[in-house]
């Protein structure tokens, strides 16, 4: 071999070794039993954020997984699902895109969806109760409490903080004639004591943003990780982050 032919060699496999490392390609697929959740805010026509999804990459990761056979379930279904390759898609917040850009491609798809609600969420642009009324009616989409303000309840006193959790069950129970099962913690944010609160408040499941796949959500129905997504994000990193919980950005 002559010398050109060995760096040239050497060069392709830190070329490849890089791109493994780029994409977290080392990281095993998990396997396809494992119940996988997927965490969105808002979905607008805006720059691509940790926060935003622009409609058009929304509806590419939809039809991606519709084509790979993936199941989209609620967040309570997916609890109880022995279906492989189960799906929940997630919003946090409330966001009236997700009426407005998310519900039309959810409705495409036939994807069942769960949103968060923060019903006095101050800095967004809410859904309304109209919106929420057809939505909930649809059949498609699950709604869950995420605070009534969207308060870090790790820095909130135990009895705001229970009114807080309380609070947001009653209020989206009340907006969706429904039970509300399901809790997700603001900002990630947790403690022992906010789980000991959230199983009191009657949930039956909450969501956080530590970004996992688990074989049995049932044995932590309250610490549920789920994968994280960016607007930015390419097709590849939404492959390896579906199939691994988490993807480098
Ligand atoms: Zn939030």
């Amino acid at each position: 071999m002559s010398l050109g032919v060995i760096l040239g060699y050497i060069a392709g496999v830190i070329v490849a070794l890089v791109a493994a490392n780029r994409y977290q390609l080392w990281r095993l697929p998990k396997p396809a039993s494992w119940p996988r959740l997927l965490m969105y805010h808002s979905i607008a026509d805006e720059a691509p954020t940790g926060m935003n999804t622009p409609p058009e990459k929304f509806d590419a990761q939809l039809a991606w997984l519709k084509k790979q056979g993936y199941d989209f379930c609620t967040v309570s279904e997916l609890l109880t699902t022995s279906k492989s390759k189960a799906i929940a898609i997630t919003f946090d917040d409330g966001f009236a895109n997700n009426y407005h850009n998310a519900f039309p491609l959810l409705k495409k798809y036939q994807a069942k969806a769960t949103i968060y609600l923060a019903p006095e969420i101050a800095t967004i642009d809410k859904l309304s109760t109209a919106q929420i009324t057809e939505m909930q009616d649809s059949g498609l989409i699950e709604f869950g409490a995420h605070s009534m303000t969207h308060i870090n309840l790790l820095q909130t006193a135990t009895d705001p903080a229970r009114q807080e959790i309380i609070g947001s069950k009653q209020q989206v129970e009340a907006l969706t004639g429904h039970a509300c099962l399901s809790f997700a913690y603001p900002f990630g944010r947790f403690s022992d004591e906010t789980v000991e609160l959230v199983k009191a408040a009657g949930f039956v499941s909450a969501v956080t943003t530590k970004k996992k796949i688990i074989a049995n959500l049932m044995a932590q129905a309250f610490t549920i990780p789920r994968i994280s997504t960016h607007g930015a994000m390419d097709g590849l990193q939404f492959y390896v982050a579906v199939s691994r919980g988490r993807y480098k950005f």
